[in-house]
């Protein structure tokens, strides 16, 4: 008799985690075949891709191969791109895999499942702003975050020849305050110092100037005021342009336009407002959000099919007050640990759970400068505020937990000491 077939399509910060516990827990007693999709052939954890972007993390010592991960922990990987869903014939559909030159390496594939999991997390939403699709550039993926670093030395380098500059500062717009906008304005004076002492001497962090537009009142809007205000004074000090309550309508190579008219001229521009699910998700016949969010119950099934799950950023998922949970990588965490439980529950037709979105806090990062944040205290939920050292060693311990969750606890102890080797033997950033 075939085994039941799980399929997860999306391995990242929820998926990854997930298809792990599946595979040491089903895949390897043989109790269902368990397949992980997705359409990298490697993983990086996304609250890191404002470093990568940055060079202050090099992507190619910290991502982990799908394929050789699978191998040790009793999942099968296959990479692709979910292009359809039939949920009459419990197929998937995987878009053809091509080369740089369009040449056809895999045409298209079908996948039979027998339960499905969609984790496919979320993209920036420019709400249709025009030129931002044009003429920003997006930290949604290794390859986003990889391609801003290379504008970003391009740009550096044509400061060093002062003939050549647009304008007497190397501006950077960065649309949107939250998390991201904010670490990666805070992230972009740590490298502009580090580039100055590897030789890019011709311009100083002074010269580099940051602007970050918030339509909201406040900067990160999601955040207690408590931390936004801290946020602010720490990006004031570093230098940072800070536009609160300004909307931008447009955007063109030359920078931004806001709705009162002003101009906000950039050498390197960056959209980082908003979030959305992947457009096609409201095409799978499944019920979506306007932002194409999965509607799913409180068990992560899809409201339309019990044998589809979804969770992470890509699902909207009511708490018990009403409101959705929000897309975090703490979220995506909690959530794996659910749907591994009521996948597990459904083969051993056992009751399943509702999640419970507990949340353990915020913390922000500005680089080498400073952490910020707060921190749930036990069931009265009462927040802990942090700073300094506390905050930073909490905010590291964040990827940490991540990658215990998908390598267990020896192989994290030894990238812990192999990064701590790292920092002697390598440069401080990727500087190619
Ligand atoms: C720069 C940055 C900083 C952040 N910082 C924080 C933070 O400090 N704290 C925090 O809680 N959250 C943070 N977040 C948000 C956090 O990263 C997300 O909430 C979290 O990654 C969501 O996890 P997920 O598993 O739903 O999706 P993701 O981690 O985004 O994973 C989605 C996976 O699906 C794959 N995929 C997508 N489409 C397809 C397809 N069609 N076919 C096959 N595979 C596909 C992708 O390749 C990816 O591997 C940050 C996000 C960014 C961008």
């Amino acid at each position: 008799m075939s085994l039941p077939r799980i399929v997860v399509v999306g391995g990242g910060a929820g998926g990854l985690e997930l298809v792990t516990r599946l595979g040491r827990r089903l895949g390897k007693r043989k109790r269902a075949d368990i397949v992980l999709v997705d359409r990298n052939p490697t993983h990086i954890w996304k609250p890191l891709l404002h470093e990568v972007a940055t060079g202050v993390l090099d992507s190619g010592l910290d991502e982990v191969s799908y394929q050789g991960h699978s191998k040790a922990h009793g999942y099968q990987f296959q990479r692709g791109t979910l292009s359809d869903l039939d949920r009459d014939t419990r197929q998937i559909t995987l878009a053809p895999i091509v080369d740089d030159d369009e040449t056809v390496i895999l045409p298209a594939r079908t996948l039979d499942y027998d339960y499905l999991v969609l984790s496919l997390g979320s993209v920036s939403n420019d709400f249709g702003t025009p030129g931002v699709a044009d003429h920003c550039h997006f930290l949604d993926s290794p390859q986003q975050a990889e391609s801003f670093r290379h504008d970003m030395l391009n740009t550096f380098l044509r400061y060093s020849a002062p003939e050549r500059r647009v304008h007497p500062n190397l501006a950077v717009g960065i649309v949107g305050a939250g998390a991201t906008g904010v670490e990666l304005a805070a992230e972009l004076f740590d490298a502009s110092k580090m580039l100055h002492s590897y030789g890019f001497t011709s311009l100083n962090s002074g010269q580099l100037e940051v602007h970050l537009i918030e339509a909201a009142p406040q900067i990160l809007p999601a955040l207690p005021i408590r931390i936004s205000k801290a946020v602010h004074r720490e990006l004031e000090k570093l230098g940072v342009n800070i536009h609160v309550d300004t909307r931008v309508t447009r955007a063109d190579e030359h920078g931004f336009v806001t709705a009162d008219g002003e101009r906000i001229e950039t050498d390197l521009s960056v959209w980082a407002a908003g979030i959305r699910a992947p457009a096609f998700l409201s095409e799978l016949g499944l019920a979506t959000e306007r932002n194409h969010q999965i509607k799913v119950k409180r068990t992560l099934q899809s409201q339309d099919d019990e044998r589809v799950f979804a969770f992470g950023d890509c699902a909207a998922c009511p708490q018990e007050d009403g409101k959705l949970v929000p897309p975090r990588a703490q979220a995506a965490h909690q959530q794996a640990s659910c749907v591994y439980r009521n996948l597990v529950a459904l083969l051993d037709n056992a009751p399943l759970r509702e999640f419970t979105f507990r949340d353990r806090g915020s913390l922000i990062s500005l680089a080498h400068f400073e952490a910020v944040g707060s921190l749930m205290r036990g069931a009265s939920a009462r927040s802990l505020f942090i700073e300094g050292r506390i905050a930073k060693l909490f905010y590291a311990s964040l990827y940490r937990m991540h990658q215990f969750a998908i390598h267990g606890a020896v192989k994290t102890g030894m990238t812990v000491v192999v990064d701590g080797i790292n920092r002697y033997l390598r440069p401080k950033m990727k500087l190619h």
